[in-house]
């Protein structure tokens, strides 16, 4: 059985952690029920961390001259500033984080969805954008893992996203040990990944490692990070996936009948097509690794990124790729 480093996850408190909503209600969630086991959730609450109370008015996003502001329309209080102030303190305070699962919608938490008012009293809004808190986290962390849970709800963006939070997992163990070692291995055994996400910068990074300037250890781990950032900031498509696997498919080729490898592209061929998901290619390409002591592939993360147990193929068919 494969070990995992917990991922340090910051979420919306009001998801299974307090009743915290502006009408005293927690939201059940079960993706952050099912992986509570596996990460370690850093909760908050911006708006009670403001000192608005349980339950509270509501609040809303208001754009006048080309300024956000956050107001409550009922007592005309103006939140901005007290909001601004505590999101850069509870970030700048954070040690560690690998990713962030927010509340949609939310004039706070929302990433992109928030509604936009042209001020406090008129109904229908302007627009949508993120909620203050949530533009301090796209501010501070940009490439970094961080979804709604409406977007959650989606097979790949889920799996796209726990790929990149247990990865970022993984090169915080990497970094610790400073050593170029170290980062030629995790080089190595993430590549299929970094393959799959995007291979201009797979090869930045593999020059990064091979540090030709003999730049200090310290240079290349914060080189090496802005660039794995890069590199998995995008959910990859299904044709890079498939260049990834007939990559794989490479390593067996002497070894394979003609019919095993065209069931091999007849399984590609239906997962291109939206009729079978990533997992059962992988899973034929998983037999042959044990089959063949295949050890390099054994190695790659690629084959089992995120726990098993995290695997759930529900899908809510938005945003597809
Ligand atoms: S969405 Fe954010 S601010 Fe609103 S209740 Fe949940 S955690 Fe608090």
């Amino acid at each position: 059985m494969k070990k995992f480093p917990k991922p340090a996850v910051v979420t919306s408190k009001c998801f299974e952690f307090d009743a915290c909503r502006y009408n005293g209600v927690m939201i059940p969630n079960n993706f952050v029920q099912k992986l509570e086991p596996f990460v370690k959730f850093i909760p908050v609450c911006p708006e009670v961390e403001i000192g608005l109370g349980v339950p509270r008015d509501v609040i809303r996003v208001v754009e006048k001259k080309g300024k956000r502001l956050l107001i409550q329309p009922t007592t005309g209080k103006e939140l901005s500033k007290k909001m601004y102030k505590f999101s850069d303190s509870f970030l700048g305070s954070l040690d560690t984080v690998d990713g962030f699962i927010l509340k949609s919608r939310s004039p706070s938490c929302g990433i992109k969805d928030a509604k936009i008012f042209s001020d406090s009293e008129n109904p229908s809004p302007i627009g949508r954008g993120p909620g203050l808190f949530a533009e301090k986290v796209l501010e501070k962390y940009p490439g970094s893992a961080i979804e709604d849970e409406g977007r959650l709800m989606n097979f790949t963006i889920r799996e796209s996203f726990l790929t990149r939070i247990f990865t970022f997992a993984r090169f915080r163990e990497t970094k610790e040990k400073k050593t170029i070692k170290a980062l030629v291995d995790f080089q190595s055994d993430n590549k299929f990944i970094f393959m799959s996400y995007n291979q201009t910068e797979m090869r930045k990074l593999g020059k990064i490692v091979g540090n030709q300037d003999k730049k200090p250890i310290e240079d290349v781990i914060s080189e090496y990070e802005e660039h794995l950032n890069k590199a998995l900031s995008k959910t990859p498509r299904r044709s890079t996936h498939i260049n990834t696997l007939m990559h794989a498919l490479g390593y067996f080729s002497k070894k394979l009948t003609s019919k095993e490898k065209a069931y091999f592209l007849d399984l590609l061929e239906n997962y291109r097509n939206h009729k079978i998901p990533l997992s059962a290619v992988i899973t034929v390409l998983q037999s042959w690794i044990i089959k063949y002591d295949e050890e390099y592939l054994e190695r790659q993360t690629y084959f089992e990124p995120y726990p098993r147990q995290l695997i759930e193929i529900s899908d809510s068919g938005k945003g597809r790729t």
